[in-house]
Formats: C-alpha cells, sequence, structure tokens
C-alpha cells in the first residue's frame, strides 16, 4: 500500500502500537457496555473482510454499508477500503425518518453488495425486498479472522475511489460526492493540523452518525493520523440523554468532539444541574460546530450552562464545510475564541457586510486551512462584499458520482487570472477581516421586491414571535407568482402551544416578521409537529417545505 495514503497508516498503528485502542464504541442502547477495537484488531478485521469481499468483488465496485452505529461500521469502511472497493456509507433500515434517504442513495449507488450485521439483517431483507438486489449480501460479522493472513495489501493511489458521500439532502436529493483517497487524506492532514492534534494522545469523543461526512471523518478517519482513539456512541443515545455525550468528554484530556448547532442548544437546554456536577469538561479542546448556521446564542447557552464544569470559551470551534469538499472547508483555531460580528442587516441584504451597532449577529467560520476560498459573483470579489463561496484544494471531490452534467458544473468553475478549477458551493458568505462568515444558501434566498432575505433569519425571528412556535422546526420559503416571490412561513405547534389560537399566533408572527424584515408575510401556517420536512441531519429542507406546502400537505 502506498505509505502517504492515511487509510495506510492503519496498518501501521497495527504494527507500532498494536495494543493501543483505536476505537471504542459505548453501546448505551445495549446496556452501556463498551466495546474496543486495538489497532491489531482493526486492521486484522479489515483484512479479513477485505479478502471475502475481494472473492465476490472487484476494484470499483461498490459497497453499500447498511450497518448500524457501532464497531462492525468501521470496519465494514476500513475492509471496503482495503479491498479497493467503493465504499458507500449508509445505515441499517428502520431509521425513522430516513427511508427515502436510504431508498435513493442506494438505488444511485447501485452496489453489488451490501454490508451488514447479522441483527441487522433481516431489516435489510425487508428494505431490500423494496429495492434493487444485490448480487452478495454479507454480515461482517460472520466474517472468520482467518481469513486475514491471506491478505496481499494492495496500493491505493490518490485518484482512486475510496467512498461515495451522499449529501445531506437539504435542497435536493442527495447526491453522491466522489471522495478519492487523497481527498481523504488531505480532509484529515487539514483538521489535524488546524487543531494540532498529538499522536497518540489527542482522543475524538462524538456520537454523530457514521453516514454522514462529519461523523464519518472525525470518528473513522482522524484517529488514523497519529493513532489516536476514537470513542464514540449512537446519535439516539446522546438525543435521549444528551450528558453521555459530556460524560465522554469528560474522560479525556486534550479531546475533540464535533456537532451541529442544535446539539449545542439542546444539551444546554437538557442537561441538569446534578448531572453538571459529576462533568470536568476542562480536557475538551476542539469542539467543532458546523453543518448548519452557527448561532450566537447557541454559543452562549452552551457557556452559560457549561462554563462551570471547567469549559474553556476558546474550545468553541465553528466551522464551515461540505460533502464536496470531504467535508471541512474553514474553523477557527484551537485556541481561539468564537468571533461574533454584528452587520447591518439591510447592507448585508445589499451584498455588503457593514459592521453595525445592531443587526444580525454572525458567527465567523474562521478562516479556510490548506484550501482556499473565494468570494464569487462572476469574478472574486473583495472583503466585506457578500457572493458565492468558491473553494479549491486537494480535499475537493472531483464529481458527483454519474452524474457528469452537474459535475462540471459544481466542481468546473473557472475563474480570471487563477489557475485550476473551483468547487461552487452554492452558500453565500463574505471574508470580513480575512474571516469567512457564511449567510445562507442561494437556492434558499427569498427575493421579495427585488429584496434578498435570509430564510434563517425569518425562521429566528418567527420562533421568538410566539411560545406557540416549536424551536427549530420553522421553514420560510418564496412561493413564486406573477408579481415575483412572497413569503410563506410554515411552523410546527409547539407542545406548551397545543391550545394557542392560530389568528393570534399568525399575528404575532406577522407583526415580528413585518418590523425586523420589513416585509409581509403572504401566508402562516401553524401545522403539527414533526410534518415539516427535514434532511436526516436535521436540517429544514426548504424547497421539500415548499414542495409539500404545494401539494397542501402543510396544513
Ligand atoms: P444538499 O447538498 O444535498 O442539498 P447539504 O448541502 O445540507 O444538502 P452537506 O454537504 O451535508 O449537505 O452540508 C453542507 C452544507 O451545510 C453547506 O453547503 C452549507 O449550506 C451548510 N453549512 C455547513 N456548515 C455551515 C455553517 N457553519 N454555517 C452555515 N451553513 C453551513
Ligand atoms: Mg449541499
Amino acid at each position: 500500500m502506498r505509505d502517504d495514503m492515511l487509510l495506510a497508516q492503519v496498518a501501521r498503528w497495527a504494527r507500532e502500537i498494536p495494543q493501543a485502542p483505536a476505537y471504542t464504541f459505548v453501546d448505551h442502547l445495549g446496556g452501556g457496555a463498551r466495546h474496543t477495537l486495538t489497532w491489531a484488531r482493526a486492521d486484522l478485521k479489515a483484512r479479513a473482510l477485505a479478502v471475502r469481499l475481494r472473492e465476490l468483488a472487484g476494484p470499483g465496485d461498490r459497497v453499500a454499508v447498511l450497518l448500524p452505529q457501532g464497531l462492525d461500521y468501521v470496519v465494514a469502511m476500513i475492509g471496503a477500503m482495503y479491498a479497493r472497493l467503493v465504499a458507500v456509507p449508509l445505515f441499517a433500515p428502520g431509521l425513522p425518518g430516513h427511508g427515502e434517504r436510504l431508498a435513493g442513495a442506494y438505488a444511485d449507488a447501485d452496489p453489488l453488495i451490501v454490508l451488514t450485521t447479522t441483527d441487522a439483517l433481516p431489516g435489510v431483507a425487508d428494505f431490500l425486498a423494496t429495492a434493487q438486489a444485490p448480487k452478495h449480501v454479507l454480515a461482517v460479522d460472520t466474517v472468520s479472522d482467518l481469513l486475514a493472513d491471506e491478505w496481499e495489501p494492495e496500493p491505493a493511489g490518490p485518484d482512486d475511489l475510496a467512498y461515495l458521500q451522499y449529501t445531506s439532502g437539504s435542497t435536493r436529493a442527495p447526491a453522491g460526492v466522489e471522495i478519492t483517497h487523497g481527498n481523504l487524506t488531505a480532509n484529515a492532514t487539514q483538521l489535524w493540523e488546524l487543531f494540532r492534534a498529538t499522536p497518540r494522545t489527542s482522543v475524538a469523543a462524538l456520537w454523530l452518525p457514521l453516514f454522514h461526512d462529519m461523523g464519518l471523518v472525525a470518528t473513522v478517519a482522524m484517529p488514523m493520523m497519529g493513532g489516536n482513539l476514537a470513542a464514540f456512541m449512537d446519535p439516539v443515545a446522546f438525543v435521549m440523554r444528551p450528558v453521555r455525550w459530556l460524560r465522554l468528554l469528560s474522560e479525556h484530556d486534550d479531546v475533540f468532539t464535533a456537532g451541529p448547532n442544535f446539539a449545542y442548544e439542546y444539551t444546554a437546554a437538557r442537561v441538569t444541574a446534578e448531572e453538571k456536577a459529576g462533568l470536568d469538561l476542562s480536557g475538551v479542546r476542539v469542539m467543532l460546530n458546523g453543518a448548519e448556521p452557527v448561532r450566537p446564542g447557541a454559543i452562549e447557552a452552551f457557556d452559560a450552562a457549561f462554563g462551570g464544569c471547567g469549559l474553556r470559551p476558546e474550545a468553541h470551534t465553528p466551522a464551515y464545510g461540505l460533502a464536496e469538499a470531504t467535508v471541512f472547508v474553514a474553523a477557527t483555531g484551537r485556541d481561539e475564541r468564537p468571533v461574533t460580528t454584528v452587520f447591518d442587516r439591510d447592507a448585508l441584504r445589499d451584498g455588503r457586510a457593514v459592521p453595525a451597532e445592531e443587526g444580525a449577529g454572525l458567527v465567523s467560520c474562521g478562516r479556510p486551512h490548506g484550501q482556499r476560498v473565494r468570494i464569487v459573483s462572476g469574478r472574486a470579489l473583495q472583503d466585506g462584499q457578500v457572493g458565492e463561496i468558491w473553494v479549491q484544494g486537494p480535499n475537493v471531490a472531483r464529481a458527483y458520482w454519474r452524474d457528469a452534467a452537474r459535475s462540471a458544473e459544481v466542481f468546473g468553475a473557472v475563474l480570471e487570472g487563477e489557475e485550476g478549477t473551483w468547487l461552487r458551493t452554492g452558500d453565500l458568505g463574505v471574508l470580513h477581516d480575512g474571516r469567512l462568515y457564511v449567510t445562507g444558501r442561494i437556492k434558499d434566498l427569498v427575493i421579495v421586491d427585488g429584496r434578498n432575505h435570509y430564510p434563517q433569519d425569518i425562521e429566528a425571528t418567527v420562533q421568538e414571535a410566539h411560545p406557540a412556535v416549536r424551536r427549530d422546526r420553522v421553514a420560510a420559503f418564496g412561493l413564486s407568482g406573477d408579481a415575483g416571490e412572497r413569503l410563506v412561513v410554515v411552523a410546527e405547534r409547539s407542545r406548551s402551544g397545543e391550545a394557542a389560537d392560530v389568528a393570534e399566533v399568525g399575528r404575532a408572527v406577522r407583526a415580528a416578521v413585518r418590523k425586523y424584515h420589513e416585509l409581509s408575510v403572504h401566508d402562516f401556517v401553524l401545522t403539527t409537529a414533526g410534518t415539516i420536512p427535514r434532511t436526516s441531519s436535521g436540517k429544514i429542507a426548504r424547497r421539500a417545505a415548499l414542495q409539500a406546502y404545494l401539494e397542501g400537505l402543510l396544513v
């Protein structure tokens, strides 16, 4: 195997520190037992699986990973990559609300083999009865370790495909991004350098799903950099009792973790005073906050809740990234506090970032690391001007799986006077003092009377307007008509607002939106909890919400 690819590090640690723990899964849903793979075991199990896979398929064939969160998932990913097959990190069927994602990604990836576990096999069989049958279904836990000795390592080159990362599906059906070994190696290295992690010492402690880019890279790939440990749990275990995450963080010094914005708000709100008593968060050095807009309030709430537990304010690490760039693009540095800047709202809508006394508080996602970022509107713009975020670097993927037209459009952008091609992220942002601020998605902009409005700003206003509005369950979108777009707001009803009068809630919402955004709400719908479409990572899917609204499903 080529030594310069990240994957080759697994065999290296298996030789150099065979007994050191590599991956620990805390099985809260199965009684709380801890299961650990040492580097030697991780390598051995992956080699055994690779031998078995190569009896069934050849390089370039896709392997769908339909496993629940756990150590077998890690083995499946490393084994598939050892075998030089293309892994497709998905999940075991049956995750509520994820059926469409699984069916869509599975069909698109067109796998020859499905990997699962013995326990998940019945669910997989049910799922496969409704899908194109693969040639082989293999339970990872039934592969004999004895096969490992037969493995003859094959070099994976930087341009070889490692896996297909499906996007979250916030604006479309999830798209498969072709991640090469070169991309993965580059992105893990960039994260490692940014965090100034220490080989064998720094620990990753996580609950993010392994089928998402952030969970996969942070949990499976990062430990390979320095022979480190990743301790992780099931996302459901976290949601049930968020203190479990904090307890895991408390166990280690120099610990790294990550989560989307809502996780910080949720944890701050849910962990009780008694639970806090036993926590020591002083070892947490990097708490990545990405995948969604980072709200100043989330950081403040988390600090207020856990400042007394030794949490360092500089541990907060707002970050920006996307699957098309493997995952990570920009973040604040390890010992740097998050930077929030208040920008004038009107100027921002006109495409300029002007600091002001009052306005929109945006948290910076820091600086790009190991890659280049440009803000573009026809040409590269100067600092202070809002435009589309373009990215170029060794971590940027080359294409979407089997979609040449869209690939050319998204990955093949060129900038006058600059070499190479750029990734068009579809996100709007601005550089201010050299720091990146993400302002929103182009596709989600609501354009009324020629003025741009960011839906997340309107949603934030709406959820503060009346207690009957459920937090983080608001969708604002534009409805096209003869006279341009009109604003529609759909909000889920909160538990405490069950008896609230719709007309009264609507009045409060309309008044707030008019006041803060100078916009009139064309239609406001207060719907039942759970009806607004969201992605598997919990992001509001505004386009799908518009679709559901048009079909009369949101009432
Ligand atoms: P799809 O591309 O399928 O519509 P998605 O864009 O949500 O879904 P991901 O690649 O998982 O899929 O998510 C990346 C996107 O998440 C970014 O393009 C951006 O819109 C958003 N995002 C990530 N980090 C941040 C951040 N710090 N602030 C605001 N938005 C962010
Ligand atoms: Mg996207």
